[in-house]
């Protein structure tokens, strides 16, 4: 596994090198935006820990230039901006996860294999996790083994909560995925359309796989 370090603090950097290095990962660590983007568009990388003040320009730039040039590496912002709105400013422009300085270091590394199994969802054309399976060739989906019929929206938002598993995501993520727009004021559509799913994933089996994180928006639960 190989892994993009973008932290500007040396003690900081170096600390992450060092842990990842031990655990196996080949770590590259770099300090600046312009860096980042130079290494990340040219090296393959599993994933890129990201910080967000760094002395060129805000560390999201790098997330929002990536995702613009088709980039899907995951990318976990790390920073001592704390609050609901630097959340949801970093995973609006692509990031994945977000973790807050100081940090406890087992957490960083639990978080970041977390970001990197959970990646590989996004490229298998079949997935299945606890008792769905999805698959994104034939469009089938099929609960406990039996299929359920669902319209081309629904098949679409279920594959994305799915493929972002164990992933909070905000409306706003969730519409400009699904529904290809970013108008905030048609939040609503999704509130809707998570209703018709759990109707027709949920309600039968008594099961809650998509969960509504309070404040925030929905998650597609990973584990039981
Ligand atoms: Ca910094």
């Amino acid at each position: 596994m190989r892994i993009l370090v973008v932290e500007d603090e040396p003690a900081i950097g170096s600390y992450i090198q060092d842990c990842f290095v031990e655990r196996g990962y080949s770590v590259d660590w770099v300090t600046t935006c312009e860096q980042a983007l130079e290494t990340a568009v040219v090296e393959d990388y599993d994933s890129i820990i990201l910080d967000r003040r760094l002395p060129d320009k805000d560390g999201l730039f790098v997330c929002s230039e990536l995702r613009s040039q088709g980039i899907t590496v995951p990318i976990l912002v790390l920073t001592a901006l704390s609050g609901i709105d630097q959340r949801v400013e970093g995973l609006n422009v692509g990031a994945d996860d977000y973790l807050l300085k100081p940090f406890a270091m087992d957490e960083l590394v639990a978080r970041v294999q977390a970001l990197i199994r959970r990646s590989s969802y996004r490229n298998q054309p079949n997935l299945t996790i606890r008792n769905i399976s999805l698959n994104s060739l034939n469009r089938n989906v099929t609960v406990n083994g039996e299929q359920i019929p669902l319209s081309n929206r629904e098949f679409l938002l279920l594959e994305y909560l799915m493929r972002h598993a164990d992933q909070a995501l905000t409306r706003s993520q969730i519409l400009e995925h699904v529904w290809e727009t970013q108008r905030d004021s048609d939040t609503n559509i999704v509130d809707v359309y998570i209703n018709y799913l759990r109707k027709k994933i949920d309600v039968p089996q008594k099961t809650s796989n998509i969960e509504t994180v309070r404040g925030f928006g929905y998650r597609f639960r990973y584990e039981d």
